[in-house]
């Protein structure tokens, strides 16, 4: 990774912006599957928050009726009941109003309950869904989005935006609900008890609304320049950790404390910023809700207290359903308030919904045929006919033509940048060939699963990467039903078994962060074992010996040597010794073949073959001049591609 500012590069943006309505499409494809959870959070809320409503109301009931002279249900009719169910007595009256009361709280408990039960468990199924469906669908993409740069991105929506999404799911539907059923049911009730009153409670309400809607207009660009900042520090943080021995070893840690002392104060005055602004709302709203409550206190309280509607005001106004009214106003401006957060959670989760989305409709370039049938391979002939790729719009290597017949080595050697590893990335099938055809025993490489295409090759790399897990895990992986003899025959063919059973606790040795370091030699062979277990009709090794001294080399070579026997094997090696014995060589430059034939040939040939062999038996000194300048124009090159590569 490079100090460049990757943390703009949006490799999604694309596909991003086609998604339409991203929320719709979370409900529709992930949230038609859990409806029934969704319905019963709904149900449940609906009926928890209605039942909340219940104890005040009777209360001022209880104030009129009981405490007062008023008829029972005269002031607020209990429509729901019939008026022959209503108690008669005071004693009665008080009964009923302390079980309806008790009742409300229990029940309004149980639903509180279920509605957290329904809406967690809706969030927790479309949360764990959407994850495997983006893990599965990053796994199948192309290896182009696997470049550094986009892996943090793929994390960050692998876990951020997915968790982002239960925020929503969860807190904000039940803020939702709750901010419905309290703002339509009391203004309703309000409404119905007295609608001059209710309209003097209600008055902040649009001054409330509009406040609420020029907080979000502020305090949203603000909220986006954090989680911005907050991006950078992390990328900082993540370049930083994993570049430290660079670091320590060029001495910068100054230098670097500087660095993410800069980006962390970005965010800190980010998020310092949106803080100033949030803590200035809600006094506001305090003294918005303190107003109508002062209001409504004013105008009913001299309503009650002088027996007389105020003012313009007419009609009646018994002291119990003042109490509920003043009640109702507190319990109002709150859900209200609340609209802010709902509308942001929703926009967060929006933002995260597209971001998802936008990588699930990443097109696959390697889109698999839906006519391909399942490889068989044969003899394991292998024909690469005239084939020309490149990563972007520039071949990388072009006219690729050559046959390996089944059994055989093929090797391909050639300066670093010549495009080796793109050819084999190609077998592979990591991309499809821009021209022509690749073929194992005449089936072409796009009109066969990938699946079965994998299945027949094996492949070791230059870096054998090794999962957490022990020895024994890790030699059968993708093996998994290999036993331990075989995983020993393996790991004795590969050179392994010893120094494994050197290991702290042999096979099952702890591998990875937490367990053992292995060293490049030992990994190599872990992986060589791995292949061997395998057995796979095409071998590919990249450079399978890169990282082993000349000792342990031999060893390898010998493993090597029987895992290739009766088995098509591609080899790229550095080390020129290690392939001599090939059927094949072909010699690569500037992603053409220049050279091929067996080592004596290309020896006798005395081209640019025979001029790398003799770099490396040593003879320096016998190397025309313009073979050295040539080399040297090359290294150029690719140290410039590279530089360009890690930026
Ligand atoms: P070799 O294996 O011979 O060293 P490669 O096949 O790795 O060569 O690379 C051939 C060329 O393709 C180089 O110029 C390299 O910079 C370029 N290249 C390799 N991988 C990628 C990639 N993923 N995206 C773009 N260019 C790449």
């Amino acid at each position: 990774m490079s100090n460049v500012e990757w943390e703009d590069d949006d490799p999604f943006e694309e596909q991003r912006d086609n998604v339409e309505n991203p929320m719709g499409r979370l409900f529709r494809v992930y949230g038609t599957p859990n409806a029934f959870q969704f319905l019963v959070g709904v149900i449940s809320s609906i009926s928890a928050r209605v039942l909340d409503l219940l104890p005040p109301l009777m209360l001022g009931i209880a104030i009129d009726t009981i405490f007062g002279d008023n008829a029972f249900g005269e002031q607020v009719p209990l429509v729901v009941l019939p008026n022959s169910w209503l108690p008669a007595t005071q004693t009665q009256q008080f009964w009923f109003v302390i079980v309806t009361i008790g009742g409300a709280f229990g029940l309004a408990a149980g639903f509180h309950w279920v509605r957290n039960w329904g809406f967690n468990s809706f969030a927790q199924e479309i949360q764990h869904d959407v994850r495997t469906d983006t893990y599965n669908k990053m796994q199948r993409l192309n290896m182009d989005f696997f470049a550094d740069k986009q892996t943090g991105e793929m994390m960050s929506i692998l876990s951020n935006d997915v968790n982002r999404l239960e925020r929503f799911l969860n807190d904000g539907m039940n803020s939702l609900f709750r901010m419905l059923v309290m703002v339509l049911g009391i203004g309703v009730l309000l409404f119905w008890i007295n609608w001059q009153l209710a309209a003097v409670a209600l008055l902040p309400v649009p001054v409330i609304a509009a406040t609420t809607y020029l907080f979000i207009k502020i305090i949203q660009p603000k909220y986006a320049e954090t989680r911005s900042s907050v991006g950078k520090l992390n990328s900082r943080l993540e370049n930083n950790l994993g570049g430290v021995k660079v670091i320590k070893s060029s001495n910068t840690e100054e230098y670097e404390s500087e660095r993410v002392d800069d980006v962390s104060m970005d965010y800190f005055d980010a998020n310092w910023d949106a803080i100033r602004t949030r803590i200035k709302f809600f006094p506001a709203l305090r003294i918005l809700a303190g107003v109508g409550f002062v209001l409504t206190f004013i105008i009913g309280g001299l309503w009650v207290f002088q027996d007389t509607p105020p003012l313009f005001f007419s009609g009646d106004l018994s002291v119990g359903m003042f109490v509920v009214f003043i009640l109702y106003t507190q319990r109002f401006i709150w859900p209200m308030a609340q609209f802010g957060q709902i509308i942001n959670m929703y926009q967060r989760a929006r933002a995260s919904s597209a971001r998802i989305f936008g990588l699930m409709d990443e097109p696959n370039r390697l889109a698999e045929d839906p006519d391909a049938t399942d490889l068989v391979v044969d003899d394991g002939d292998v024909v690469y006919d005239d084939v020309t790729f490149g990563y972007d719009d520039d071949p990388v290597v072009q006219n690729i033509d050559f046959e390996v017949e089944g059994g055989e080595t093929l090797a391909l050697v050639g300066p670093t940048g010549a495009g080796k590893s793109t050819i084999l990335k190609l077998l592979l099938r990591m991309y499809d060939v821009d021209d022509g055809a690749i073929r194992i025993d005449d089936q072409d490489l796009r009109g066969i699963t990938l699946q079965s295409a994998r299945q027949s090759l094996g492949y070791v790399g230059q870096d054998t990467f090794m999962f957490y897990g022990s020895v024994r895990e890790n030699i059968r992986y993708g093996t998994f039903d290999a036993d331990h003899e075989e995983i020993v025959d393996a790991a004795k063919a590969a050179e392994a078994h010893d120094f494994i059973l050197n290991l702290p606790d042999g096979y099952d040795t702890e591998i990875g962060e937490r367990g053992v370091k292995l060293s490049g030699g030992q990994r190599q062979r872990l992986a060589i074992a791995r292949a061997v277990l395998k057995d796979p009709e095409i071998l590919i090794l990249d450079e399978a010996t890169s990282d082993v001294d000349t000792e342990t080399e031999m060893l390898i070579q010998r493993s090597v040597d029987e895992l290739t026997e009766n088995r098509t094997t591609f080899a790229i090696a550095h080390r020129l010794s290690t392939i001599k014995d090939a059927d094949t060589i072909l010699v690569l430059e500037g992603g053409e073949i220049v050279e091929r034939g067996s080592h004596e040939n290309l020896i006798r040939n005395d081209g640019l073959y025979a001029h790398l062999w003799g770099v490396q038996a040593g003879e320096i000194d016998e190397l025309p001049e313009e073979f050295i300048e040539r080399a040297a124009k090359r290294q150029a090159r690719t140290e410039a591609t590279d530089d360009w590569q890690s930026c």
